[in-house]
């Protein structure tokens, strides 16, 4: 609209400047003719009356006719100048004549003064002839302006409305595009807030989105609820029936927990198998733990997948705010704690306990610490004495790996091990003990005294894919022949990865490593596990072997493991023989090997020597 109004306010001026230009040079003509004519006639009238006057009046009109023409040569174009020149000089030869006429007809001779006056007419007529026609020209230039002008004006008329309208029509398709745009827009970035803050297998809200709300809920200062739930075997059900099934198991899983509790609580997936639940607003432990029960129950109502009934459990952690922490954050961590002592313990549903806790502050800076003791080998071995029953020979020892700490002195293996097996250190830690384990049974190999040492493995050792050839290295590295190697792992160890201890087992076993089962019987080893594995050793449990002459069914368990492993053809060593009258009744039972404070503490390497010396090699039965 604004090029449109542009467009006709430049037209009109232009025209109208050429308009009024035209105009003017029309009447500069005009007043060339006027002056000529008046020329003329003063040429006559001196004729009849020969005054100063009618001469003084003939030359301004002379003047007159000149300047009219200049004028036109000043301001008109290229061909108005030409003209104007052309008619200049005629006029020239005009007023040469008139003078010859005057002078003619100052002294009389009228004759003379009738001939030039009659020579003159044809020049005059030119003259008179251009600068009408110059003159008629221009004012219908000007006329032809004006008119172009009125029809610029009647275009106006209608073009203005026209085009506002158009305009209006384009702004009214541009606004309601725009408002379409910013639709889209809007829709779409609404669309990505909740797909982040959302699960995209099953819809559910996310981490992110469970964390906030959990936020926001603690600040009310009411009782806050969080329960982690982890599915039990949702690996097996994945590996046995396809990524598919346990996709669609896992999309079931979450209206069955949002069915089960209020519509104010949020039912969240935090990835994996692994749900959370908000309870908000509870008013005791109590309730949350009957809430747990119901989820629990929906969760294992069969859910029907390609054609199987499939039963879900979970293992289950629970927080409640304010007897377990003030903020979200610190809830989830506890939350997630207390649900992988519930998963590990098999307990089912477990509350958030400290004591089961390795991430609180003490422990963290101890793990910081632990880090630089692996480094500084400020981790030592102690040595505890295996020995033949009924002998008394000592046949071996286990290493127990103690922590010399600068400041807390002595730190015993519960108090550190857990915490490496929770975080990857043990990785290491394992090396390292069995690297000085190894360098100490060279040495008593080069003493004369090949020991068989036992060293501690941990369950995470077990999924470590190197930690055989790594085992391997260092037998060799130290020159100390595999059978002079025992490693000793608990039931749980092999029952939480059973496939990969069988394996790593097998090919131990096979390079020739003894293999020894620790803490035995309080386990939940099976029988059929307990045959199929390379083991050569049943370490029993100090529980029922430090009872056993006092307690009768801890002396019948003692008794039924010795006969069991006897019937496996394995070993058998009690643990925590700690006096004589045990001593003398394991050795009854047949159990082959002893190893408690009774014969010797665990003791330095300088130490255990000592005592080697003194025992001379045959620990003293009487
Ligand atoms: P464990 O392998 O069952 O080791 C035997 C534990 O029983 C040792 O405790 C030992 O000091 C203690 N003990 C020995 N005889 C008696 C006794 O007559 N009475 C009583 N009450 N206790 C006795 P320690 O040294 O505190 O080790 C505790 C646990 O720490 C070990 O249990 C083992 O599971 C773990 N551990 C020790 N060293 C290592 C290691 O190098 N690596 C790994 N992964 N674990 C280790
Ligand atoms: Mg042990
Ligand atoms: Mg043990």
């Amino acid at each position: 609209m604004s090029g449109f109004a542009l467009w006709a306010s430049q037209t009109t001026a232009r025209v109208a400047s050429s308009a009024s230009a035209a105009n003017r040079l029309a009447s500069y003509y005009l007043e060339a003719s006027r002056a000529a004519s008046e020329e003329m006639s003063l040429e006559r009238s001196y004729r009849l009356v020969p005054t100063y006057e009618t001469l003084a009046a003939h030359a301004a009109a002379e003047r007159s006719f000149v300047a009219a023409l200049h004028r036109v040569q000043t301001e008109g174009s290229a061909s108005d100048r030409a003209q104007a020149q052309a008619i200049l000089l005629t006029h020239a030869d005009f007023v040469a004549s008139a003078e010859k006429v005057f002078v003619a007809v100052d002294r009389g001779d009228t004759a003379l003064a009738t001939r030039i006056e009659y020579g003159q007419a044809e020049p005059l007529f030119r003259v008179q002839h251009d600068v009408d026609r110059g003159a008629t020209e221009h004012r219908k230039e000007a006329f032809d302006q004006l008119a172009s002008m009125r029809r610029i004006s009647a275009t106006m008329t209608w073009g203005v409305p026209l085009v506002f309208l158009v305009g209006l029509a384009i702004a009214m398709v541009l606004s309601t595009m725009l408002a379409r745009y910013r639709r889209d827009l809007d829709a779409e970035r609404a669309q990505a807030v909740h797909d982040s803050l959302h699960d995209s297998l099953t819809g559910l809200p996310n981490r992110q989105l469970l964390a906030t709300r959990l936020h926001t809920a603690v600040q009310t200062g009411r009782p806050v609820g969080l329960v982690l739930l982890d599915l039990d075997r949702f690996k097996e059900i994945n590996d046995t029936l396809g990524h598919r099934c346990g996709d669609e198991l896992l999309t079931r899983v979450g209206p069955r927990l949002t069915a089960a509790v209020r519509d104010t609580d949020t039912v969240a997936r935090l990835g994996g198998d692994e749900f959370a639940v908000l309870l908000s607003d509870v008013t005791s432990l109590d309730a949350v733990l009957n809430i747990v029960e119901k989820l629990r129950l929906a969760l294992e109502l069969p859910i029907q997948i390609a054609g199987a009934d499939l039963s879900v459990e979970a293992s289950v952690g629970i927080v409640v705010s304010g007897e377990h922490g003030d903020d979200a954050q610190t809830l989830l961590r506890r939350a997630e704690v207390a649900m992988y002592v519930a998963k590990q313990r098999n307990r089912g549903v477990a509350v958030y306990d400290p004591s089961e806790d390795a991430h609180d502050p003490g422990r963290l800076a101890l793990l910081t610490e632990l880090r630089r003791a692996l480094d500084q080998r400020e981790l030592v071995l102690h040595y505890q004495p295996k020995v033949s029953l009924p002998s008394g020979e000592v046949c071996g020892v286990e290493a127990l790996v103690r922590w010399e700490h600068p400041q807390r002195g002595l730190v015993p293996p519960d108090q550190f091990i857990p915490l490496a097996e929770h975080t990857g250190l043990i990785g290491p830690l394992t090396r390292y003990v069995l690297d000085v384990a190894l360098r100490q049974g060279r040495r008593w190999m080069d003493e004369g005294r090949p020991l068989q040492i036992a060293v501690n493995l941990a369950a995470r050792n077990l999924a470590d894919p190197d930690l055989c050839d790594d085992v391997l290295t260092l037998l060799d590295a130290h020159g100390v022949p595999a059978h002079l190697l025992c490693l000793e792992l608990t039931e749980s160890a092999i029952t939480t990865e059973p496939e990969r201890a069988l394996l790593l087992l097998t090919r131990l076993r096979a390079a020739g490593v003894s293999l020894a089962v620790d803490d035995f019987g309080t386990g939940y080893t099976s029988l059929g596990q307990l045959k199929n594995l390379p083991i050569t050793e049943l370490k029993i449990d100090r529980a029922f072997v430090g009872t056993m002459t006092t307690e009768r069914s801890d002396g019948l368990i003692v008794r039924s493991i010795v006969d069991l492993a006897r019937n496996l053809g394995l070993t058998t060593v009690a643990e925590g023989v700690e006096d004589a009258a045990t001593f003398t009744a394991l050795a009854a039972n047949g159990c082959a090997v002893a190893q408690g404070y009774h014969m010797s503490r665990p003791l330095s390497a300088e130490a255990f020597d000592r005592w080697y010396v003194e025992t001379q090699a045959v620990y003293d039965v009487a």
